[in-house]
């Protein structure tokens, strides 16, 4: 099933995208939680995490090596960051395409506020 982040992949609606590549693209986060938000997810359509399977693993091992790429564009690799990757309603999942969020720029304090 698409979501919006199909349409931004597709450039159906607009996005400030950072990256990209044959398996993965970043962009800004729309609403962004600290002064670096953005997201890396995956061109093909991963709904959840419990839809990986081993013929992702480079799709997924891009998106780490990417996040590592953004964090030192963004000159917070050193200062340090978050990934989170949201799985469905308990992890607070909104947009059903797998994403990885990069958030950094500030003290993120307690991992789970
Ligand atoms: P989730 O809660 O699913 O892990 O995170 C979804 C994220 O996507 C949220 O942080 C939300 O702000 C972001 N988002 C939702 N719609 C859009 C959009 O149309 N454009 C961008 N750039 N980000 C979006």
């Amino acid at each position: 099933m698409s979501t919006i982040f199909s349409k931004i992949i597709a450039r159906e609606i607009p996005a400030d995208i950072v990256y990209e590549d044959d398996l993965v693209l970043a962009f800004k986060d729309i609403a962004p939680q600290a002064p670096v938000h953005i997201l890396i997810i995956p061109k093909q359509e991963i709904a959840t995490a419990n839809d990986v399977t081993e013929a992702d693993e480079l799709t997924l091992g891009r998106m780490m090596t990417v996040a590592a790429k953004i964090a030192k564009d963004n000159n917070i690799d050193e200062s340090g960051y978050r990934l989170i990757i949201n799985c469905n309603e308990d992890g607070g999942q909104e947009v059903f395409h797998l994403h990885m969020h990069i958030i950094g720029g500030r003290k993120l304090g307690a991992m789970l506020p």
